[in-house]
C-alpha cells in the first residue's frame, strides 16, 4: 500500500508526520479502529497511544458516536445553508468555555488558526504577529517559522514558499520567555497586532507554560494594544472540560479549536471577545468563509462526543495518563536511561534528557535516537506511539487495564532498545 501511496501521493502521505521519515520503516496503513486499539492492513492490532493525534478522546468508533453519524448521514451530507447542528456545537463551545462569547466554525486547526491572526490583523490594524518558536499551529505561512510538530521531526529550519514578506511580520521568541516578549513590544511600538501561543504545548513534545506565563501574555498583550491569541487545537476540550483554560483559568482575546471537537471530523473552530468577533464578515469586514464550515455530519459527531465528555470521562483519562507516565518512567529508569516524562495536565511526553525542558532549544538537546529504537520495539510489541520524539501521547476513556496491561508488557524491551541504542 505504501508503494502506491508514493506513486501517487508526494512521499507516500497526506501530512508528513504520518510518515515514517524521523524512527526509518513504513507507515502502517490501518485499516479499523475499536475503542483503544487500531488494525492494520496485515490484520495486527496495535493498542494507540496516538488516537489520529487527539481527536479520538473517546476511543475508535464510540457507539454514541457512530450512531450520531449515522443519523446525521441519513438526512444528507452538506446543505451549504445554515443548521441547527452547528447552532448547537457553537452554544456547547460557548458553554464550556467562558472567555468564547461568540465562535466561528471552520473545517481544520490550521484554518481556525489563519482566520484568528487575520482578524485580530483587522481588528488591531497593525501587521506583525508573534509567535513562539517549537510553537506549531498549523501550516499558515505567517506561522510556520520555526515551526514545531512535523517542522521539528524533520529538522526544517523553515519553509520554502513562504515569501520574506510574509515572514518580516512574524517574530519569533523563546517560549517561556516573558522578557524576550517585554522586548518585542519595545521593539516594534505599535506594531504587534497579537500574541499567538499553544495553550499548552504540544507539538515539541509536551512542554507546559511556566507558573504565570499565560497570565504575563495576557497582561502584556493588554498593556500594549495587541490580541491575546490561546491557541487550543490540541489541549481544547482534552486537557480538561475547559481544555487548557479549564485548567489555568488565563482568559484570551481570541482562541483556537480543532481535533476533539470534530469527533474525528473535519471541524475546528475559532471564537472569543464579542466586541472583536464582530468585525468578521458578514457582520464585520475582515472576510472569512467556507464551502463545508459547519458540516452537518462533523457536527454531529463533534456535539455528540463533546456531550459524552463529562468530569467522570476527564477523571478517567487523567487517571488512566497518570498510571501510564508512571509505569514508562519506571522502565526507563529500571534501564538507567536518562529521560523525563514530562506532562501537562493527561497530555505527556518523553524527553531523552535529564535535564530540564522548558523550551524548543532545550527539547532538541534530548538524545532522540533513542527515541528511535524505542518506538520500533513498541511498535513490533503492538504498541502504536506517535512517530517522532516531538509529540504528545494521547490516550482515550477507552483505554482500560488490559490495554494498559499491555503497553506495561511492553516496555521492558523497548526501554532496553533505548539503552542499547546509539547515536
Ligand atoms: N494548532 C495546534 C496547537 C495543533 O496541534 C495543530 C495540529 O496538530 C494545528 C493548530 C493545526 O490543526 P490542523 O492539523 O487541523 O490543521
Amino acid at each position: 500500500m505504501f508503494d502506491r501511496a508514493s506513486v501517487v501521493t508526494p512521499g507516500g502521505v497526506n501530512s508528513p508526520v504520518r510518515a515514517f521519515r524521523a524512527v526509518g520503516g513504513t507507515p502502517r496503513f490501518m485499516v479499523s479502529g475499536t475503542g483503544p486499539y487500531l488494525t492494520d492492513a496485515d490484520g495486527r492490532e496495535y493498542v494507540d497511544l496516538v488516537c489520529s493525534w487527539g481527536p479520538m478522546i473517546l476511543g475508535h468508533s464510540h457507539p454514541e458516536v457512530i450512531a450520531a453519524v449515522q443519523e446525521a448521514v441519513s438526512r444528507g451530507t452538506s446543505f451549504g445553508t445554515p443548521g441547527e447542528g452547528e447552532v448547537a456545537l457553537a452554544e456547547e463551545i460557548v458553554a464550556r468555555i467562558a472567555p468564547v462569547e461568540q465562535v466561528r466554525l471552520v473545517s481544520s486547526g490550521t484554518e481556525a488558526t489563519m482566520s484568528a491572526i487575520r482578524l485580530a490583523r483587522g481588528f488591531t490594524g497593525r501587521s506583525k504577529v508573534v509567535k513562539f518558536a517549537g510553537c506549531y499551529h498549523g501550516h499558515v505561512d505567517a506561522l510556520l517559522a520555526a515551526a514545531g510538530s512535523g517542522l521539528a521531526t524533520f529538522g526544517l529550519p523553515d519553509t520554502p514558499g513562504v515569501t520574506g514578506a510574509t515572514a518580516r511580520d512574524t517574530v519569533v521568541l523563546p517560549y517561556n520567555d516573558l522578557d524576550a516578549v517585554r522586548a518585542a513590544f519595545a521593539a516594534h511600538p505599535g506594531e504587534i497586532a497579537c500574541v499567538i501561543t499553544e495553550a499548552s504545548p504540544g507539538n515539541m513534545g509536551v512542554v507546559p507554560p511556566a507558573d504565570g506565563f499565560n497570565a504575563g501574555l495576557k497582561e502584556l498583550c493588554a498593556a500594549n494594544g495587541a490580541l491575546y491569541i490561546s491557541d487550543e487545537v490540541m489541549t481544547g476540550f482534552r486537557t480538561s472540560k475547559a481544555g487548557w483554560y479549564g485548567v489555568d483559568g488565563v482568559g484570551p482575546d481570541l482562541m483556537t479549536f480543532g481535533k476533539v471537537m470534530g469527533g474525528g471530523f473535519p471541524a475546528a473552530a475559532f471564537g472569543g471577545r464579542a466586541d472583536v468577533m464582530a468585525h468578521l464578515a458578514p457582520a464585520g469586514p475582515v472576510y472569512q468563509a467556507g464551502t463545508l464550515s459547519g458540516n452537518p455530519v462533523a457536527t454531529a459527531a463533534g456535539l455528540a462526543q463533546l456531550r459524552l465528555l463529562d468530569d467522570a470521562a476527564y477523571a478517567k483519562i487523567d487517571a488512566v495518563s497518570a498510571e501510564l507516565r508512571s509505569l514508562v518512567g519506571d522502565a526507563f529508569t529500571k534501564e538507567g536511561v536518562a529521560h523525563t516524562v514530562s506532562s501537562a495536565s493527561n497530555m505527556f511526553s518523553v524527553f531523552f534528557t535529564d535535564e530540564p525542558v522548558r523550551n524548543y532549544d532545550d527539547a532538541k538537546k534530548q538524545e532522540a535516537f533513542r527515541f528511535t529504537a524505542f518506538f520500533h520495539s513498541m511498535l513490533e510489541q503492538g504498541v502504536y506511539l506517535p512517530p517522532s520524539a516531538f509529540e504528545s501521547w494521547f490516550v482515550s476513556t477507552a483505554h482500560d487495564e488490559r490495554a494498559v496491561e499491555r503497553i506495561a508488557a511492553a516496555l521492558p524491551a523497548a526501554a532496553r532498545a533505548a539503552s542499547e541504542a546509539t547515536a
